[in-house]
């Protein structure tokens, strides 16, 4: 017996998260285009949008002057992390009431293991129902859910019928389910990666598994096993609740405090180091599925006081990329940018630099990543 036969998986996410808290809390957003995101004249980027913005095309990510040209009515407002950090918390504690595997892949989206669960006499849809409900009344937002037996799955089952929707694969209906899937559902495959599919005949999972491995890994490499497995509906991924690591960081104190002009020498061999460190670091792992999420640094001045940049952004930590050739140039270029932003802020000296990286495990498009530039994380540590 397969491994998937014997597991329940629910996916759950939040529709519009961030856009939906500020309709709950603003009701005359509800009936205008609507987005959370960064200033336009800041080059700022789409954080989410309500489902009015998305009739204009907008999407996450997008950067906002962009969609202001595709929505010229769209408004646009900055957004408070600690609310939605705060319901993310009330909708986490309501996972728990089920499951003790829980995985969060982002403040608005989990995986659920439920397959040990006794409640509703073990049905997930049943569960995945309560849960769609409790959010509900416990936040006055609406979830949407996936139940299949893997996390790849229930993840394509939750966005079947977003928002507000609940999609159940059985396991009987996933082989005929999985042949007029289109590839893009896969998560991983984005525009970039479609269009290479396409390019060979590619458009549906029955395409992939007509494919021979020999072919889709000389295209995709790694991920064109992983492709393979996707297009049979396979995924032996467990739900993971804990990743021993979030961030990986260095830092230099330096012997006597050094001006912005002394520090800028430094950046390159600072940079270059965390490059190491995040090779080691990825050796030792082997994970596909962690990515960068945001990179920070930070500077401790003469007055001991601290101040903390930092910046989101997705980088897949995906090993084709890791070679320094491929990193070290983005990241050098966006380090210094923040270095440069940082060490004019302030005429006092500095003793210590620092600099890191800070991981996310959602999935993510490989073919993505381009800098984010939502700036919602700066936060000043005085
Ligand atoms: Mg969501």
């Amino acid at each position: 017996m397969s491994k998937d036969s014997l597991r329940k998986i629910i996916h759950i996410d939040m529709d519009c998260f961030f856009a939906a808290v500020e309709m709950r809390d603003n009701p005359a957003l509800r009936s205008v285009p609507m987005a959370v995101g960064g200033s336009p004249q800041k080059r700022g980027v789409i954080a989410t949008c309500n489902y009015h913005a998305r009739e204009f095309g907008i999407h996450s990510a997008m950067a906002s002057s962009k969609a202001l040209k595709l929505c010229p009515d769209l408004k646009i407002i900055p957004g408070s992390m600690d609310k939605y950090i705060l319901e993310s918390r009330k909708i986490r504690s309501i996972f728990s009431e089920f499951t003790e595997l829980v995985e969060p892949l982002s403040l608005d989206e989990a995986y659920l293991d439920v397959s040990s669960s006794k409640a509703f006499g073990g049905s997930a849809t049943l569960v995945a129902e309560e849960i769609r409900k409790k959010v509900f009344e416990k936040t006055g937002l609406t979830a949407s859910a996936g139940v299949a037996p893997n996390k790849f799955l229930a993840k394509v089952a939750s966005d079947w019928n977003k928002p507000n929707g609940l999609f159940v694969l059985t396991p009987k209906l996933i082989p005929s389910f999985m042949l007029s899937l289109k590839v893009k559902k896969i998560p991983g495959v984005g525009k970039v990666t479609e269009k290479k599919l396409n390019r060979i005949d590619i458009f549906t999972c029955k395409d992939l598994q007509e494919k021979k491995i020999e072919i889709l890994e000389s295209h995709f490499g790694k991920f064109g096993k992983v492709l393979k497995e996707r297009s049979f509906g396979i995924d032996n991924r467990n739900v993971v609740t804990e990743y021993p690591r979030k961030s990986l960081s260095i830092e230099r104190t330096f012997a006597c405090d050094l001006t912005s002009l002394e520090c800028k020498e430094k950046v390159p061999q600072l940079i270059s180091d965390l490059c190491g460190r995040l090779q080691l670091f990825k050796k030792k792992k082997g994970s596909d599925d962690l990515y960068i999420s945001k990179f920070f640094v930070k500077l401790k001045y003469e007055d001991f006081k601290k101040m903390s940049y930092e910046k989101s952004h997705s980088f897949p930590f995906y090993e084709s990329l890791w070679r320094e050739k491929d990193i070290s140039l983005p990241l050098y270029e966006y380090l210094n940018d923040q270095f440069e932003r940082a060490l004019s802020k302030s005429p006092k000296k500095i003793r210590l630099m620092g600099v890191g990286v800070r991981f996310g495990r959602q999935e993510m498009n490989y073919d993505n990543f381009s800098f984010n530039q939502l700036e919602l994380f700066t936060k000043d540590l005085n």
